[in-house]
Order: structure tokens, then sequence, then C-alpha cells
């Protein structure tokens, strides 16, 4: 198969024939019909991901047709069509016994712990646990973002940050991740303060449903901007981009008990990152991660998604072929660009 390998971390990827994967007695082979470029992909690609091997073949945010199954599968078969969340629970240990699939204790992730998805196949684990069937009504292209970045937003505003009607919502980071968080939480009837140096990510925060937004460039202290507009801070404020700056700024932008939760990646490897807990004590805000979503808890997700509340398909601003993905991938770190780029990998 045609697969984007990176021999060392930092230096140019290429598109070459390797080995086509074979499915664990457990998992199964996916024909990748479309598959996301995400930021998390420039992070391992750069080396920040401590489960990467080498060489490597990146991707995670996938959706395609089951091609083979493993002995032991026993929900799925050849020719459904399928996507998973980058986190893939194993099933057994206590995390994923209480549900929590997304910080399975054996997790394993395509295009991380194993070869992903900028390829022709992938292999996925635990196929009768993480694999959420797609609808016919729904394109690839839009399952593929469900898998990452829309599943994460929607675990980030709706089950981690409880959103309620009504409350400001404040996004730090209009990416393909924070114009999800923006749609969702537009939906979920908050009124959203977008943040972001870009004015094409603004524009499309302000077409997704934000009340407002933040020009990081005109306005330094995105804090305060963000306090200012919300008379007195965000309810829920979400780092979608994943820096010591936009972490900072978004608990800062908080009002009294306000959550902030982490759904960027940090670039350091220990994902150390200063955080004003003086004010989280004086102010009794939570810090909240998001890793991820359980396939078991896809299915209100889908349900808004098939009665048009939520729409993902308008996130999905360029698609590319295989041959395009080593220059889009080192572009992610300086220009990641507006809206979410989508990966053809037969086209
Ligand atoms: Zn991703
Ligand atoms: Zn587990």
């Amino acid at each position: 198969m045609r697969a984007v390998v990176f021999e060392r971390y930092g230096e140019p990827a290429a598109v070459r024939e390797v080995p086509d994967p074979r499915p664990a007695e457990h998992g199964v082979v996916v024909r990748v019909e479309a598959t996301g470029l995400c930021r998390s992909d420039w992070h391992g690609w750069m080396g920040h991901d401590r489960d990467i091997t080498l060489p490597h073949v990146p991707g995670h945010e996938l959706a395609g047709v089951v091609e083979e199954v493993g002995a032991r599968v026993t929900g799925w078969r050849p020719g459904d069509r399928v996507t998973v969340p980058f986190v893939c629970g194993c099933g057994s240990c206590p995390s994923c016994a209480a549900g929590d699939h997304q910080v399975c204790e054996r997790q394993t992730q395509p295009g991380f712990t194993h070869w992903g998805s900028f390829a022709q196949y992938v292999a996925l684990d635990h196929a009768d646990v993480n694999l959420v069937a797609v609808p016919d009504d729904l394109s690839y292209a839009t399952a593929a973002s469900l898998g990452c970045r829309f599943a994460t937003a929607f675990r980030a505003v709706v089950q981690q940050g409880r959103v309620a009607a009504g409350e400001w919502v404040a996004v730090h980071g209009c990416g393909g991740v924070g114009l999800s968080a923006v749609m969702i939480a537009a939906a979920s009837g908050a009124r959203v303060v977008a943040v972001d140096v870009s004015p094409r990510a603004l524009e499309l925060a302000r077409a997704f449903g934000a009340a407002q937004c933040v020009d990081g460039t005109a306005t330094p202290d995105t804090a305060a901007a963000v306090r200012e507009l919300t008379g007195g801070g965000a309810h829920l404020s979400l780092d979608a981009l994943g820096s010591p700056a936009t972490c900072a700024a978004s608990a800062a932008g908080l009002r009294r008990r306000g959550r902030h939760v982490q759904v960027g990646l940090l670039p350091s490897a220990d994902g150390t990152t200063p955080v004003p807990m003086a004010r989280v004590i004086a102010l009794e805000l939570e810090i909240l991660g998001s890793h991820g979503m359980a396939a078991h808890t896809y299915p209100p997700m889908l349900e808004a998604v098939r009665s048009g509340a939520l729409r993902p398909d308008l996130l999905v601003t360029s698609t590319i072929t295989l041959d395009a993905v080593p220059d889009a991938l080192a572009a992610m770190g300086t220009a990641p660009g507006a809206g979410v780029t989508v990966i053809e990998p037969w086209s």
C-alpha cells in the first residue's frame, strides 16, 4: 500500500510503498477513505510524542470500510462503514470497565502507538470495543473528523465542560478542534467568545456561531478582553490550541468558579505548563482535561449530526491527496490554516 512515512523527527516525510497491515485477532484492517490532518500529527512528527517509534506512519482521525477482520471479532464484517476514536481502549482494564475508554490504561492510538491512517489501510485494535458505525448519509470526509477533533471538542464542551445554555464559553485557538468547540457550544445555547490571531479563523468562528471574536494580534491581553466581553469572565473556557500562553489566557479569562478545559496538546514532551494556581484557589476554578471520547458515548453526538444541529461537514475546508501530506504536515507547525484538511488516500 502507499503511505506517508517519516524516518526522522522533523525531517520531510515521504510517500512510499510499505507492506499492507494485518489485523490482530481482536482487530480489523480498515481501507482508509478519508483521514484528517491534525496538529497532533505535527507534534508526533516533531518528536513530541514518546509513543512513536521510527520509521512511522502518522494519521489518527479516519473513516473507511472494514477490509479484513481478526478471528475473535464478532461485531464487524468486511464492508462495514466505520470510524474510530483516536484513543482506542483495551476493553478490559479498570478504566475501560468504568466506561472511560478515553483514558484506558493500555490504550492504543493509530498514528502514535502504531502506524496510522495516512495510508491506504490501517490496523485498529479491539474492534468490538472501539469501532463506531458511520451512518450511510454521513460522508467519509465528515466522519473522519469525528474520531479526534470533533469528538474531542464534544467531550470537552459537553461532557467535561458541562456547558449550559446561556453561559459564556471562551475558545482560545480556532483551528479544527476550536471551531468544532465553537459550533458545539453555540448549538448548546451558550454565548461564545472566539479568540485567535488569524482573521480567517475568526471569520469562520463567527460563521459557526461565535457571538464575539477577539483578535489576539490587535488585543494582546486576550484574557482581559474575554473578561470584559463576558461581564466578568467566561463560565467555561477551552485552550484548543495547546500553548503555555493560550492555557494561561484561558484560565485567566474565567469568572469565579469557572471551568478551564485543556484540549490542545502542549508542546513539551511532559506537558509541563504554568497554571496560576493562586487564582484557581481564590476563584475556585476547575482545571480539567479532555482526551478523546469513548466509542460508546458517540450516540448523542451522532444524533445531533443526523438532526443537523451539528454540522461537522461545514468544518472541512480542503481536501488533499497523500502526495500533498509531507508539505501540509510541515506547515501545521507555523501555518495550521483555518478549518479542517481531509486527506483522501485513494484519490
Ligand atoms: Zn487529531
Ligand atoms: Zn482499557
